[in-house]
């Protein structure tokens, strides 16, 4: 970092430290030049904004607690979980906005969490879209029922007729369509 007051083109880290609400770190410099001593401040270029108003950093371990919670009991792996918390960072930086509610988080995790596992996603769902009735959770299973109908529909098109599929298999997204010879 170049010294502002004299231009030269280094400076020395003399203390940092993270700000009280974690969402920078300020940095006290001293240009080895001149003398003068300046300070820096460093933010995270994506920030969630919570409800409150109060803002932090985008964290994929926030989202990994999250969705976790949901996944209890659930056969959802660890690197699963990563693996997810790792699409909904680039979901939410693709937007291209330097702040986002907390909201628009969570519904970035919805995608990929139904993909994930219907289980957890409906409990996930439930909290996120503040589920009040028995209504609220058919609404919300007719819509997977609908998206399941879809797929099988377009897997029909692609297969060979088959028999009864069980409710949990669903149709892997990229699978290789088996074709008769
Ligand atoms: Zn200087």
């Amino acid at each position: 970092m170049h010294c502002p007051f004299c231009r030269h083109t280094d400076s020395k880290v003399i203390d940092s430290r993270t700000t009280e609400d974690g969402t920078a770190i300020r940095r006290r410099r001293a240009c080895p030049e001149c003398g003068r001593r300046f300070t820096t401040i460093e933010t995270a270029t994506l920030l969630v904004v919570k409800r409150s108003g109060v803002t932090e950093p985008f964290s994929r371990d926030k989202v990994v607690a999250g969705v976790r919670k949901a996944c209890q009991g659930r056969p959802v792996t660890e690197d699963q979980l990563a693996l997810l918390a790792q699409r909904v960072e680039e979901a939410v930086r693709a937007s291209g906005v330097a702040e986002l509610p907390t909201h628009e988080v969570g519904l970035a995790i919805l995608g990929p969490l139904r993909e994930l596992d219907l289980v957890a996603y409906l409990r996930f769902a439930s909290v996120y879209r503040a589920f009040e009735s028995l209504e609220d959770f058919e609404q919300a299973i007719a819509e997977l029922r609908g998206a399941e109908a879809d797929a099988e529909a377009a897997a029909e098109a692609a297969l060979r007729p088959h028999g009864e599929q069980d409710e949990d298999a669903g149709v892997e997204p990229g699978a290789q369509p088996v074709t008769a010879p």
